[in-house]
């Protein structure tokens, strides 16, 4: 991946916070208000804690619900996207309590309705189309991380996979994994389901939920650049020269990463009357977000050492935040009071992120 000192912003997260629609129960729910006062323009929300008092809060983005798909990818992962096609790393992540709506905005498939298309097909969709087929190459694994151990899920019967870092270049990977490269868009959608299978299945065979795992889309892109792109764009491209071998360009191959993060539910985890599975599933959990909330905070602090060795899930984003990489976040939340609490915290978390 490329390292560019010129980057308006290096490793400053984009933090965008996303308002599910009202669910029928919500609708009919006499006992609670809504408690999330959204002014888009103004790129703030209100949290109300009761009728007289509340917080405001601002955001780089701020989707009421009847904000489309389309509109969020362009406002918060295009920019990532663009960046991952210009040879810089990426990473777009979902934050919330379990039903606000990280998957639907992250994973939704939109088979039978195409506007429905979540942040992942619309980015390979984007990516796909400006790969070349003779010289580029697109790539995926897809991960999931349950009590720190990494799952294939394209490949069920692989667990515990080692992430593995590069001594030299910091390059991260998980070699262990399946890598399939992508033919097209339905290829990738076809992809997308069976890994939502496995995922089904696997939880169901460890008896948990997904929202207590993280599931993790690793795109990998190799382009070949020559001489002439590079000179034309406003790129230094200094760590890519084209080599000159007897009269022919060699191009040089670029490669970057884009990580699309579906993190595990948010919502605070009691440990007190669970059982000893949900105990240990608990820790786990806690300690991922908790490590994951220090690195993005170390990096809206501009801090030059980014605490990611505490847990797999930092581990694996390594390379993929901070520096020359572009990061969104989007913190997902629903309007009821009846969950002020973790919609509150939920906020928070991404307000120590920008
Ligand atoms: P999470 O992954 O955070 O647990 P989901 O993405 O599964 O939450 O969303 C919970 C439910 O709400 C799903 O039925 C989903 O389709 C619906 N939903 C979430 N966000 C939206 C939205 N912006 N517009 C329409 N439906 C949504
Ligand atoms: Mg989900």
């Amino acid at each position: 991946a490329r390292h560019n000192d010129e980057d308006s912003e290096p490793g400053r997260v984009r933090v965008a916070v996303r308002l599910r629609p009202k669910t029928t129960e919500e609708l009919s729910d006499a006992d609670f208000f809504d408690c999330v006062e959204l002014q888009p323009e103004l790129k703030r929300l209100k949290l109300k804690k009761n009728n007289w008092s509340s917080d405001s809060h601002r955001f780089d983005e701020v989707f009421t619900a009847s904000a489309s798909q389309k509109r969020v990818y362009e406002a918060v992962a295009k920019p990532v996207v663009e960046g991952v096609l210009n040879g810089y790393n990426g990473t777009i992540m979902a934050y919330g309590q379990t039903g606000t709506g990280k998957t639907y905005t992250l994973g939704k498939l939109g088979t039978d309705d195409a506007s429905e298309r979540g942040i992942m097909v619309r980015a390979l969709e984007d990516i796909i189309a400006s790969a070349s087929p003779a010289s580029d190459s697109v790539e995926i694994s897809y991960l999931q991380i349950y009590m720190e151990s990494v799952q294939d899920l394209l490949a069920p019967e692989k667990v515990n996979i080692p992430i593995v870092e590069d001594p030299k270049n910091g390059e991260v990977s998980v070699p262990g994994a399946a890598i399939v490269k992508i033919q097209n868009v339905d290829h990738f959608l076809h992809l997308l389901q069976i890994g939502e299978a496995n995922r089904h299945a696997a939880n169901t065979k460890m008896n948990t939920e997904s929202s207590r795992s993280h599931a993790i889309l690793m795109v990998s892109v190799r382009r070949s650049v020559d001489d002439k792109e590079e000179n034309n764009t406003s790129s230094p491209g200094k760590d890519y020269k084209s080599v000159f071998v007897g009269g022919h360009v060699i191009p040089t191959v670029r490669k970057s990463k884009l990580l699309i993060v579906d993190l595990a539910g948010s919502e605070r985890l009691d440990k007190s009357g669970s059982e000893g599975h949900l105990v240990e599933e608990t820790k786990f959990i806690n300690l991922s977000l908790s490590s994951l909330g220090k690195c993005i905070n170390a990096l809206a602090e501009n801090s030059p050492h980014i605490p990611t060795r505490d847990s797999k899930l930092t581990r694996l984003l390594r390379d993929s935040f901070g520096g020359s990489a572009r990061t969104s976040l989007i913190v997902t939340i629903g309007p009821s009071s009846r969950h002020h609490t973790e919609t509150a915290s939920t906020i928070m978390f991404g307000q120590r992120a920008m």
